[in-house]
């Protein structure tokens, strides 16, 4: 009878974290980061050698593709909010599929124990 309650425990925990995951159409991958960029182009100020700063700073969203390979997407200010709200749907689905994951190897547990 505890065991059945534990099972029913985790039943209801893992309906909770279910009910919490973000939409998943929205997900976004990688993190954003800010950064100068030079134009080239000969007598910029900004660009001087070893005295300019460049230009911006802008985003750029950075996206490990695996075997260390990262791609680098320039992200304009208007879509900057919106990349941001994706990566943290993204970031928080990760940290959830963890949490149901941990839940179903304790209830796989559990019924395992309830079998013998
Ligand atoms: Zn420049």
């Amino acid at each position: 009878m505890e065991m059945k309650d534990r099972v029913a425990q985790l039943t209801a925990a893992r309906q909770q974290l279910v009910r919490q995951m973000p939409d998943p159409s929205s997900i976004l991958p990688g993190s954003l980061l800010s950064r100068m960029v030079r134009c080239n182009k000969p007598g910029c100020r900004f660009c001087v050698k070893d005295k300019g700063k460049g230009h911006g700073s802008i985003w750029i969203l950075s996206v490990s593709l695996g075997s260390r390979q990262v791609r680098q997407i320039p992200i304009p200010r208007e879509l900057k909010k919106e990349v941001e709200e994706s990566l943290r749907a993204f970031a928080r689905m990760q940290k959830l599929v963890k949490q149901i994951g941990q839940v179903n190897l304790e209830q796989l547990k559990e019924r395992k124990r309830r079998q013998q």
